[in-house]
């Protein structure tokens, strides 16, 4: 039975890199046929807010990581919120205590911190050991305990021996015990550590893979010692890596963006994000690009995901986004453009309601030019509001000539005076005036395209035009000859 979990602790936004590591372990549960468990690991009070849960949920949601168990969903394992678990660490440190594998530690904080100066003036690595704490008599300890001595409940790491374990990724890593220190396991303010309830969650709710960033790997030998002497099973564990920006070091919003909320307001659609990084770094062929969730599902194998840092590439994600706008039916564009155009002033709310055929017909002509919808607005405005601005050199360019002069104010007379506006009869009517003076059509097409547009470049001219409607066309005209 497969069962994997992703755990954030929720003290901010969800990063691409951890929500690729929540992706690789849904694909790993949908190949599997097995159940994908949210956890939020919020026992670190200081950091964490009840806004990034709400964010971490939304934005898991957003990209289409629904979660099989956890919070709001529920399951056999619940509650999937680590402050609402504390009995159960505190029940596991007892029997840990009990059985002598955890002893309780009265050292002060000033102790401690004595303890590593020393080591460090000696060249030593600290590896702190508990002192007398680690063999005092269990009685003397419980007896202190319940005279209400601070204390905090460590474990009785091994001091010889390794902690070894197969990486799905990596392959076998070791760790020495030696270099190991007694962790604590319980917080002298009664919460566990990260590690504690991390382990005794994950084999209490059955996880049966682990897959999680691989700034974890360092803590997967305590965890695998905590596992053992609680007599529970080992999972299998497998470390993906960080996702890092083109200059190698931790992707963050200087590079353009960072976190899933900051690329959903940059016009990333929810299903390009995840095409994109569940292909980074999991080791298919670099052509294969547009693939379903469930095909995604159905190909991953997590012992093909390299084990070096992924490196964030956004003209690619950016080139995946432009496909899935493609793909998404003008009717469904337009009503994601509608409340932009609003809100960018490009056309009025009464506009853009009484006009949803036509600004549908405007985004099956125009989704092709798009990479992000948030270039929407700028891409497409000129099919609003009257008078463009023109960039006063293209401008003497487009009409300083003698010719388009000349022929210019004849072109809007008989653009005028067509018996209907459509596509057909703005070309028959440009390129047979073009014809009768002797000329290429592109003399009279690119001076229309620049006044009706305010640009050198647009979809097709005529279609254009159809959509831009006689009335703007001609206003645009006349005052680019005036
Ligand atoms: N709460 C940990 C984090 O957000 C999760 C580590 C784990 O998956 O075990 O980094």
């Amino acid at each position: 039975n497969v069962r994997v979990r992703y755990a954030p602790s929720p003290t901010g936004r969800l990063h691409v890199g951890g929500v690729r590591t929540a992706l690789f372990n849904w694909l790993f549960a949908r190949k599997h046929g097995g159940v994908f468990v949210l956890r939020i690991e919020d026992t670190d009070l200081e950091r964490s807010t009840e806004e990034s849960v709400e964010q971490l949920k939304s934005s898991l949601r957003w990209i289409g990581l629904e979660w099989d168990e956890g919070p709001e969903v529920g399951g056999p394992h619940a509650p999937y919120r680590q402050t609402e678990r504390l009995d159960l660490y505190r029940e596991a440190a007892r029997r840990l205590v009990d059985s002598g594998a955890a002893y309780y530690d009265f050292a002060t904080p000033e102790e401690l911190a004595a303890f590593r100066e020393r080591e460090r003036a000696a060249k030593r690595q600290p590896v702190y050991r508990g002192g007398e704490y680690r063999e005092m008599p269990p009685e003397e300890a419980r007896e202190r305990v319940e005279a209400g001595e601070p204390y905090t409940v460590r474990f009785r790491t091994p001091r010889g021996g390794e902690t070894v374990f197969e990486d799905m990724i990596r392959g076998p890593v070791r760790f020495d015990n030696a270099s190991i220190e007694d962790f604590v396991l319980m917080k002298s303010s009664g919460t566990p550590t990260y590690n504690f309830a991390a382990a005794v969650d994950d084999a209490e709710m059955e996880i049966s893979h682990v897959i999680r960033g691989d700034d974890h790997i360092s803590n997967t030998p305590r965890q695998i010692l905590i596992y053992e002497a609680l007599g529970y099973e080992l999972p299998a564990f497998a470390h993906v890596p960080q996702v890092l920006g083109p200059d190698r070091k931790k992707l963050s919003k200087r590079h353009g963006a960072a976190s899933v909320e900051e690329f959903a307001a940059q016009g990333y659609l929810p299903e390009a994000l995840f095409n994109y990084l569940a292909l980074l770094g999991a080791g298919y062929a670099a052509d294969e690009e547009i693939f379903t969730p469930e095909e995604l599902a159905a190909r991953f194998r997590i012992e093909k995901v390299s084990g070096n840092p992924a490196v964030f590439d956004l003209q690619k994600l950016t080139a995946i986004n432009q496909v899935y706008i493609r793909k998404k039916s003008p009717e469904e564009l337009a009503m994601i453009a509608a409340p932009m155009l609003v809100e960018s002033g490009v056309a009025s709310r009464d506009e853009i309601e009484g006009g949803m055929p036509r600004l549908t017909k405007i985004m099956a002509l125009m989704r092709e030019r798009i990479s992000r919808l948030t270039e929407i607005p700028a891409a497409i405005g000129y099919f609003y509001g009257g008078a463009l601005e023109y960039d006063p050199q293209e401008f003497e360019k487009q009409f300083g000539k003698e010719f388009v002069r000349e022929a210019f104010p004849e072109l809007v007379e008989r653009l005028k005076q067509l018996p209907e506006w459509t596509e057909e009869s703005t070309e028959r009517c440009i390129r047979g005036l073009a014809a009768e003076k002797e000329k290429g059509a592109r003399h009279l097409i690119h001076p229309t395209r620049f006044a009706t547009t305010g640009r050198t470049v647009s979809a097709g001219l005529f279609e254009t035009l159809e959509l831009l409607g006689r009335e703007r066309c001609i206003e645009r005209l006349e005052r680019a000859v005036e």
